[in-house]
């Protein structure tokens, strides 16, 4: 069993943990990256499209590009980077107890930023009915033997949800051969971003059926078809609707759920909305010296903005690390400065952070609608003091992630929770 110390720990290397351990490593003298694979840069090695870099290098890179920009920073530092190292618990006091080839690590942290990414989810979590053939994968597991095991997962392929990975992989599938009958989405409107619509459906000319869920799966050792069926507003299947696909494949795009375990081990309080942690403007959990960024926070659609957040969170985690005495006493001064919630309403779904200190002097604001608005007027308030007002009316989607800047510290009553809404127009 090996001992070590570090001023701020990573758990994760996907893009979100690397940026997270470059922007600490700017103040904090000893940084590392605790990474469960065998290689850095997480679900980005998966995913050989371009369309990554867009926002933070101004180019058009692929997944594995633009990880490798970021590793190639991360090597020319002298940030620790542990690989084949799994993180089996973090304490409240922010003892890590990790396993890797070479055996057990117990590290001390003066911080430690969770950024363990996401997982998919699976047909038993929607409970598709029906018998258990092999050839139902989720989207990501699809897209890894793909791109980077180099099999095939079948022939004829029905994709069920319309999220960027089912997308992106009906443009794979079809790149490769193999048929794609086309996107079954139970709500009424697309889960993807617009971009990918266009380039992956309406460009290969996949059809998009809207309003729409499997209801059986067939087959006994293969699948062999599945059973789809028209929902009612209620989401629930219409009889009389049903139809039979013969396919061999069923592709699962219906969400991603934070990696949230260690999060709970460590006592972190989690939002039953995005079931990723609550947190204030500087990323900081529920528990003191624990920070968290990237999908394991809340699911982003671009990595650009996992990388921003991710930045933010390391310097908030380095501050904390490496804070003086005098630091320390301002802290508790500011600590006395009352925390506001910050709440969803209306036909905002959810909100990042979910509590912020009205010392600070700037946060940055992010959220999903719950559905699409054509029109609609975003008004950030407390009490009746506005702190944000869209001017024009503009469209609000849930595939895209608000970003709006406020300034706490200009928050007249901080006893009155600031309210985040959209107001359809
Ligand atoms: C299947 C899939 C496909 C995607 N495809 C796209 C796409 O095409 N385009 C796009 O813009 N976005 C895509 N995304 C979104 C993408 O996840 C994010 O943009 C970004 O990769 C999130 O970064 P992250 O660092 O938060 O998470 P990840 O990239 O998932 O990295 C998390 C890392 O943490 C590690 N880890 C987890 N638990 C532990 C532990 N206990 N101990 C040690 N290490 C641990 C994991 O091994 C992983 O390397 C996809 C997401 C998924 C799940």
């Amino acid at each position: 069993m090996r001992s070590l110390q570090y001023d701020v720990v990573i758990v994760g290397g996907g893009p979100a943990g690397l940026a997270a351990a470059l922007k600490a490593r700017e103040k904090a003298e000893r940084v590392a990256i605790l990474e469960r694979n065998d290689e850095l840069g997480g679900i980005l090695n998966q995913c050989i499209h371009n369309g990554f870099g867009l926002h933070v290098f101004k180019e058009e890179l692929t997944g594995p590009e633009y990880a490798q920009r970021y590793i190639d920073m991360v090597a020319e530092t002298d940030i620790g980077c542990y690989l084949e190292t799994m993180v089996l618990d973090i304490t409240p006091n922010r003892q890590i107890i990790a396993m890797n080839p070479e055996g057990m690590l117990i590290i001390e942290a003066g911080a430690v930023v969770l950024a363990m990414g996401c997982r998919e989810r699976t047909r038993s979590q929607i409970r598709i009915p029906g018998t258990r053939p092999a050839g139902v994968f989720t989207a990501g597991l699809a897209q890894r033997y793909m791109n980077m095991e180099n099999f095939r997962p079948g022939n004829r392929a029905v994709i069920l949800g319309s999220g960027d990975i089912g997308l992106i992989m009906a443009r794979r599938m079809t790149l490769e051969g193999i048929k794609v009958l086309g996107v079954y989405e139970l709500m009424p409107y697309a889960n993807g971003l617009l971009r990918n619509i266009k380039n992956c459906l309406e460009d290969f000319d996949i059809p998009l059926h809207l309003s729409m869920a499997v209801t059986r799966i067939i087959g006994q050792k293969r699948l062999q078809a599945v059973e789809v069926s028209a929902v009612d507003e209620n989401l629930k299947p219409i009889p009389g609707t049903e139809e039979v696909i013969p396919c061999d494949t069923l592709l699962l795009s219906v969400g991603l759920i934070p990696e949230n375990e260690l999060s709970r081990q460590a006592g972190v309080e989690l939002s039953p909305v995005t079931s990723g942690p609550v947190v204030d403007e500087k990323l900081q959990t529920s528990v003191p010296g624990i920070f968290a960024c990237g999908n394991v926070l809340h699911v982003h659609d671009l990595v650009d903005q996992v990388t921003l957040e991710a930045e933010d969170a390391g310097s908030s985690a380095a501050a904390y690390a490496c804070r003086t005495q005098s630091e320390d006493a301002q802290a508790a001064v500011s600590r006395q400065v009352p925390e506001t919630e910050v709440r969803p309403e209306g036909l905002v779904r959810y909100t990042v952070p979910s509590r912020i200190s009205t010392a600070a002097d700037s946060a940055t604001i992010k959220f999903r609608v719950a559905r699409p608005v054509d029109s609609g007027r975003l008004l950030i308030t407390s009490g009746s003091q506005v702190l944000y007002e869209t001017k024009k009316p503009k469209i609000f989607i849930p595939s895209i992630m608000e970003n709006i800047k406020i300034r706490p510290s200009s928050i007249s009553d901080p006893s009155a929770a600031v309210t985040v809404t959209v107001v359809e127009s």
